[in-house]
């Protein structure tokens, strides 16, 4: 069949991108993914949300993003309950002066956007949340507006919103190739070997995206990372801010029922391309480093017990940042992917900026430097305040 667009991937970024496509009346729209809805990263994620990052862009983005997540029960139709959206949060730990430097240059940044994140010295962090263990810790920032949402609930949640527009969404169905004629996208070939066609496909494929645009004659430089992820028994609500450092690199964040979901980046992280070599094994290693990081950070943690450990992939890009926009060699195909350790909480607002650059409509926040022609260009953009 014909279609106006085609989105390969049901993650966030597929699913939300599909619902802002159809509410500004992009036409018929079918959306492809080769699992289940959250199949891939989404799936695997912690789901924090936060707007403390270092670069006015992403701060920009973020706290747009904020918004959307706030109101995102009155636009799809499920209540915050329902979306476990919970504002609890970030707060993030600085060990060192310059470490702390940082998070307050990031805070001024943050500032001149309107979001009122707190600096804090140990002794404010020890009063206000007096779980925290302050070892070693120079100093601190904290925004009450972060915090984490349910990354299944939030992605079903645009799925049948996008449907009730009228977009078509098939599970179960891999992508094995895109159709390119005379240098215009022509649809997409499915792993049955049938084919679907439109004049604007989009790939929203995760860490998956590279292996597809490779049938396109796209090199992107994008690749699969491995990051571990536990979770805890429930235990009763002590712990509202997530919890991090960027410089230790964990996160640990309590949800609505009480279970703790904590992550650590790997130590030597590899780099995969191809979906074959794609690991998601777990290790004893990352259970040992995390339970030490947890248990000196939050030492009530010893008396929790893990009750499942597993792993998933970011989606990393040469400046950790999305590629995101057409891609040069093919007229009519697009690309939304890359979103590192943090692609869960720009969704929403990376697919509403998108639909509306593919609609024609000006963007409130110009994507145009996020477009994957940049690592060709080595125009990259930096982001000082990431985990990993
Ligand atoms: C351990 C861990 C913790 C994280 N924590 C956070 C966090 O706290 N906050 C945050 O914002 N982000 C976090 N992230 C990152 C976040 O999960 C991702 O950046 C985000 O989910 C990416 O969404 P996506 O829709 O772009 O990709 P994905 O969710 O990977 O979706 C891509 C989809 O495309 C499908 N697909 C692939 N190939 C094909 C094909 N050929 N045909 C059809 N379908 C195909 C896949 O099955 C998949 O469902 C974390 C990630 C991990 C692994």
């Amino acid at each position: 069949m014909t279609y106006d667009v085609i989105i390969v991937g049901g993650g966030i970024q597929g699913v939300a991108t599909a619902y802002e496509l159809a509410k500004r009346g992009a036409g018929k729209i079918l959306l492809l993914e080769k699992t289940i809805l959250t199949g891939g990263s989404t799936g695997s994620c912690a789901a924090g949300i936060r707007a403390q990052f270092g670069s006015e862009f992403n701060v920009r983005l973020m706290a747009r993003s904020l918004e959307i997540f706030e109101h995102m029960d009155e636009e799809l139709g499920y209540s915050k309950e329902y979306l476990e959206l919970w504002q609890g949060g970030y707060l993030v730990l600085a060990y060192s002066e310059k470490e702390f430097e940082g998070l307050k240059r990031n805070a001024e940044v943050q500032h001149r956007f309107g979001l009122d994140t707190a600096i804090l010295s140990p002794e404010e962090v020890q009063k206000d949340f007096p779980r925290v263990n302050i070892d070693g810790v120079v100093g601190a920032t904290y925004h009450s507006r972060d915090g984490h949402a349910d990354p299944f609930r939030v992605t079903f949640a645009y799925a049948e919103a996008a449907r009730k527009l009228g977009v078509e969404i098939r599970e179960w169905t891999p992508v094995s190739e895109i159709l390119v004629e005379n240098g215009k996208v022509r649809g997409v070939k499915l792993q049955d070997g049938s084919e679907e066609y439109a004049d604007r496909v989009l790939v929203t494929a995760g860490a998956w995206t590279t292996a597809l645009l490779k049938t396109a004659g796209v090199d992107l430089p994008l690749w699969g990372e491995k990051h571990e992820i536990l979770i805890t028994e429930p235990w009763e609500r002590v712990l509202g801010p997530m919890v991090i450092s960027f410089s230790r690199g964990f996160y640990i964040q309590q949800r609505p029922h009480g279970s703790f979901i904590m992550g650590l980046p790997p130590v030597d992280p590899e780099h995969w391309y191809e979906p074959e070599a794609f690991d998601f094994s777990s290790s004893m290693d990352f259970l040992m480093r995390m339970a030490k990081e947890a248990t000196h950070v939050l030492p009530f943690l010893q008396g929790v017990n893990i009750v499942r450990q597993w792993a998933g992939l970011y989606e990393m890009t040469p400046d950790h940042h999305h590629a995101i926009g057409p891609v040069d060699e093919v007229e009519g195909l697009w690309v939304a992917a890359g979103g590192s350790g943090h692609g869960f909480m720009f969704g929403p607002v990376m697919a509403e900026q998108l639909s509306k650059w593919m609609t024609g409509s000006s963007m409130d926040i110009d994507l145009t430097p996020l477009a994957p022609g940049r690592f060709k260009k080595g125009a990259l953009v930096v982001e000082p305040a990431v985990v990993g």
